[in-house]
């Protein structure tokens, strides 16, 4: 079975979720099931090998909070440290910050200034890209950190969201695409 057979069969569309008008991806019965989580796990690692298959990162990068349950399953597979990006104010230490525009409002991601992978080539993992102001602001936090962005890996992307904008030509890996 490939990625995108587990997912179109362990990912649950809810409709009218957070908001009325938004299906959300529920990814957790896909999580449940150690089978498919390995093959998901697996194939989102793949990002961060060249062709030859030789670890091409330094950390992976995890946004608050689905990126919390996927990343440290990728760093381990690839056999690299972990980086939380978090909301704002719950990192204890010196961090930096990038807010973004929602649609309604703005939201602001922080990491630890001397997180890992500072200076060196970062993995991103999440699970769902939509308009990619999410991923935008953590390459932003990579950069602030003296990093470059060698790629983003996700489940899902949502082609009918303009994420390939706010990302440019950043490499992008997703296991299926929702169109
Ligand atoms: P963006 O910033 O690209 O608009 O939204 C992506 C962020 O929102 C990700 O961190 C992702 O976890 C969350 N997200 C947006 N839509 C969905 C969805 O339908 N399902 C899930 N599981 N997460 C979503």
């Amino acid at each position: 079975m490939t990625a995108a057979e587990v997912l179109r069969r362990l990912v649950v569309d809810v409709p009218d979720f957070p908001e009325a008008g938004v299906v959300f991806k529920d990814i957790t019965p896909m999580l449940a099931d150690p089978d498919g989580l390995a093959l998901v796990v697996d194939a989102l690692a793949d990002a961060g090998r060249d062709a030859d298959g030789q670890r091409c990162v330094d950390a992976v990068w995890g946004m608050e909070a689905r990126g919390f349950i996927l990343g440290p399953a990728v760093a381990l597979a690839l056999g690299v440290g972990f980086v939380p990006v978090r909301k704002q104010g719950k990192l204890p230490r010196e961090t930096h910050a990038v807010s973004y525009a929602l649609e309604y409002g703005e939201a602001t991601l922080e990491v630890h200034t001397d997180a890992a992978g500072a200076g060196g080539r970062v993995l991103l993992v999440d699970d769902v890209l939509a308009t990619g102001g999410t991923a935008r602001a953590t390459v932003e936090l990579v950069e602030a950190c003296g990093g470059t962005v060698a790629g983003v890996a996700v489940l899902m992307d949502l082609a009918f969201l303009p994420w390939r904008e706010a990302l440019g030509d950043l490499p992008v890996t997703s296991l299926m695409t929702v169109s």
